[in-house]
């Protein structure tokens, strides 16, 4: 049995590996809270793991996902399904992890949760420095933090230090394709700890700046980027990726009537940023022959993280309360949009492949605990 393991793992992992350059699109359902309980029903039917029926005034509506996950889902089960994609970042690859959806609907709770449920961000933290130990003896590997605000079109450094003066941060792209942000600081860190220190470093002057609005979080984009470097010990050749994990602003349409000035201003350029990611992500699914990353200050920021050689993971997040419908089936069909016309066949195998696969693995370890036990 520990042989047929390790023939299904090698095939479990070969099918996510299958996967780079594709984008997977998670659902994520949030539980109506006690108050919404109360007053509301959920409009929401999961089908099965891959398949979300909505239930509108005009009928149900169907919706496809590599994955949706249901309200009760842990911040385990969620990770359980993202952490190989770290391991991709120590065999060169850029992982971009993103989480968009209308403000409440669980972004921040899936990215960076709490002290109690910690989101991806501190699992992904934890992960990276097993596999650093992991790579030891092979490569000598160091890694680094950059972390970044996107308001209103203009970037801002969050880890930028308080006596420091305020530069001009600029998007730039090398020869090979890597984007950097010139005037930004990369932190150099060494362990799990030392990296979510500076983390909630960044979260914390994210939302303590002076001029910063009463729940600016929502309508702004948070990019954090941990670099992996691995150098060979015995070559010297040097492989790097990296983590991206976006916290994007609130899907919410800001443009009602009443608003000017400011709010317009702010409304109109989130809506633009989600726009043309929604449009880049989709001219990639649809192996469209141009990709708008030039229109968004976001997309050209993750340029070298979507499409190409990397993988890409866009988690929407979406409330099941009836009142919260029209902004739930917008949500939902954005994210459909991400998924391939032509391959999303091919991918939903694979994705219905990789759980069997990982059933059968699951059941041959119970068995063996069974056994031990
Ligand atoms: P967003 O970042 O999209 O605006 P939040 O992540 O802040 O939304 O979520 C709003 C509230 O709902 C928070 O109190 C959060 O803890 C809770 N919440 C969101 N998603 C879940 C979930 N999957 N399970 C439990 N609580 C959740
Ligand atoms: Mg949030």
């Amino acid at each position: 049995d520990i042989n047929r393991e390790r023939v299904l793992r090698k095939k479990y992992f070969n099918t996510i590996e299958d996967l780079k350059g594709k984008i997977r699109v998670y659902c994520r359902l949030r539980p109506m809270t006690p108050a919404e309980q109360r007053v509301q029903h959920s409009v929401a039917d999961v089908v099965d793991p891959y398949t979300l029926v909505i239930n509108t005034p005009k009928g149900p509506k169907e919706f496809h996902f590599d994955r949706v996950f249901l309200p009760e889902d842990t911040q385990e089960t969620v990770f359980e399904d993202t952490h190989t994609l770290v391991q991709s970042a120590f065999d060169g690859y850029n992982v971009c992890i993103c989480a968009y959806g209308q403000t409440g609907s669980g972004k921040t709770h899936t990215i960076i949760g709490d002290d109690i449920q910690p989101g991806l961000a501190t699992r992904t933290f934890e992960r990276i420095f097993q596999l650093t130990e992991d790579h030891q003896a092979q490569f000598d590997v160091q890694v680094s933090c950059s972390m970044l605000e996107l308001y209103n079109d203009k970037l801002i450094d969050l880890l930028r230090l308080a006596d420091q003066t305020e530069v001009k941060l600029e998007i730039k792209k090398d020869k090979r394709g890597i984007v950097w942000v010139q005037g930004s600081r990369i932190s150099p860190v060494t362990d799990a700890n030392q990296l979510s220190d500076l983390f909630y470093r960044g979260l914390h002057s994210r939302h303590t700046g002076s001029t910063r609005m009463n729940d600016r979080s929502s309508r702004s984009h948070l990019i954090v980027s941990i670099n992996i470097e691995c150098t060979s010990r015995l070559h010297g050749t040097v492989i790097r990726g990296k983590v991206s994990l976006l916290d994007l602003a609130g899907s919410e349409r800001f443009a009602k009537s009443g608003s000017s000035g400011d709010q317009l201003r702010e409304a109109s350029s989130i809506n633009k940023s989600l726009s043309t990611l929604g449009d880049v992500i989709s001219a990639l699914a649809s192996e469209q022959p141009h990709t708008p990353y030039r229109n968004s200050k976001l997309t050209m920021l993750m340029q070298d993280s979507l499409g190409g050689n990397a993988k890409t993971l866009l988690f929407v997040t979406a409330s099941i309360a009836a009142f919260n419908l029209d902004e739930t089936l917008t949500s939902l069909t954005y994210a459909s949009r991400a998924k391939a016309v032509t391959n999303a066949a091919q991918r939903s195998a694979d994705c219905r492949e990789i759980a069997r696969l990982k059933a059968i693995i699951q059941k041959l370890r119970r068995g063996e605990e069974d056994v031990e036990d």
